[in-house]
């Protein structure tokens, strides 16, 4: 079970329930107690966002000799993914368990130069002892990952111990990421609609659609909890595209009303030189126009190639659909590259234009943004409008089109569209007395 000197390949993901399974009965049959860690390196996020594939091997080659220096010759080191390992230290006490995790940390710690660019690098480790902490194996590297999430909400660098009490926002964080891979195939996915009101046309004219979890034992989980492991994960475009398959199958029923359905995008998706072929496949496939559809893409995508990013718009847009820029305020685009991009609507981020207000600056940053996106042939939605005071303001403002809980929370597509006659009256309603 020992490591061999300049061993390259490690062994694999597959393996590690044979080895735990066999270093537990190892430790029990000589009542030797075992430590199970959980170490997750942190890449810097240029190179996460990058998926530079040369650069990385280059990189975890180094940390995994570094690592194989600091563990001895009867522990065992496997590699779980990209970012995460698992070290299975036998015969050891808990001072001398500690000791190793210091070392390994530290010997990860550094700054690490590749084709004379410099990452600094850090990492976290959780344990679990067998057989204090529990004698399930699967149980085992639950909780030591669960301990690893413990270990970086104190800060990097730091490893943490299990001792008897699992810490409620780690192990969620760790039911999450365990389960999430599998919420598609089981059925667990939905999408929900959350409706868009035209102050011009005094009607919903669209609504974005929101994908949404209903995990067996933590009800519904909020995309901002899931989305950055299924990208982690490497599904991101595969559930990308199970939400605009399953908004166009919902949509094509609908024949009574013309409206926009916005889906979210992210820069990996339209990256995939497939990905207009693919696109235009599904609507044809529900028979659905792609001027009822809008894409929103994230202004986070300076770090990309903003020329191939305006190429793949586009074409898009050629193909008829409709672009919009989300959570606007919160990127870094530079102006020049903005006013190049071939987009429709800007999307005010809610974080964004909300702090501007409790600062009383809105008006002075919000007004010229607003002015300069309808100079510029675009159209502007406010997000996450809760109340009727703020309803009443953007729309004086010269917004074009509200989202937010004060017309509607996200619901089902049916309740969606019974609903639509009385939202537009309420709203109505308000704008009349305002
Ligand atoms: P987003 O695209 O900016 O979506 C708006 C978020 O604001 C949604 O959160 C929505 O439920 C929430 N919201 C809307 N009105 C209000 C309001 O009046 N008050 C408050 N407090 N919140 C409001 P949600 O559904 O939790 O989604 C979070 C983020 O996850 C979304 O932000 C989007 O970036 C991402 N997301 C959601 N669905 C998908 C998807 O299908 N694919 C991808 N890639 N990302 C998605
Ligand atoms: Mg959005
Ligand atoms: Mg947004």
């Amino acid at each position: 079970m020992g490591r061999m000197d300049n061993e390259p390949e490690l062994p694999k993901v597959e393996w590690l329930n044979d080895r735990l399974q066999l270093t537990l009965a190892f430790s029990k049959r000589y009542k030797m107690s075992t430590a199970v860690c959980y170490l997750r390196l942190h890449f810097p996020q240029e190179l996460s966002q990058h998926h530079d594939d040369e650069i990385e091997t280059a990189l975890v080659s180094n940390i995994l000799s570094r690592l194989n220096r600091s563990i001895r010759n009867i522990d065992t080191l496997i590699k779980i993914n990209r970012t995460d390992f698992a070290i299975l230290l036998v015969d050891i006490t808990e001072h001398d368990c500690k000791q190793i995790c210091e070392r390994m940390i530290s010997s990860i710690s550094d700054t690490y130069t590749i084709d004379y660019r410099h990452f600094s690098i850090s990492s976290n480790i959780g344990i679990c002892m067998f057989p204090y902490g529990a004698e399930e194996p699967e149980k085992l590297l639950v909780i030591a990952k669960a301990q690893m999430y413990v270990a970086e909400a104190r800060g990097e660098n730091q490893f943490s111990l299990y001792i008897g009490e699992l810490d409620q926002m780690a192990s969620r964080k760790v039911l999450i990421e365990n389960d999430f891979p599998y919420a598609l195939k089981r059925g667990q996915l939905h999408v929900q609609f959350q409706p868009q009101y035209s102050l011009e046309k005094k009607a919903i004219e669209g609504a974005e659609a929101l994908i949404r979890w209903n995990h067996p034992s933590l009800g519904e989980v909020s995309p901002a909890e899931f989305i950055s492991y299924a990208e982690e994960a490497g599904m991101s475009n595969q559930l990308f595209f199970w939400v605009f398959e399953e908004v166009c199958r919902q949509i094509a029923s609908e024949k009574i009303r013309i409206m926009k359905y916005s889906i979210n995008l992210s820069v990996n998706q339209l990256l995939l030189d497939s990905f207009l072929d693919d696109v235009k496949e599904i609507i044809h496939l529900y028979s659905v126009s792609a001027k009822h559809i809008t894409l929103e893409i994230t202004e986070n995508i300076e770090i990309y190639s903003v020329k191939t990013v305006n190429e793949r718009l586009i074409a898009l847009k050629e193909a008829g659909f409709t672009i919009a820029l989300d959570d606007f305020g919160n990127g870094y685009f530079s102006f020049s590259d903005f006013i190049k991009l071939p987009i429709d609507y800007i999307k005010l981020d809610r974080n964004f234009v909300f702090s501007l207000w409790k600062n009383k600056k809105h008006k002075g940053v919000v007004l010229p943004i607003i002015n300069m996106a309808h100079n510029l042939g675009l159209q502007v939605i406010i997000e996450g409008i809760e109340d009727q005071t703020q309803f009443v303001e953007w729309a004086q403002l010269g917004c074009d089109i509200i989202q937010g809980y004060f017309i509607s929370k996200p619901i089902t597509f049916e309740a969606m569209m019974d609903s639509i006659a009385e939202i537009e009256e309420r709203a109505e309603a308000v704008r009349n007395q305002g």
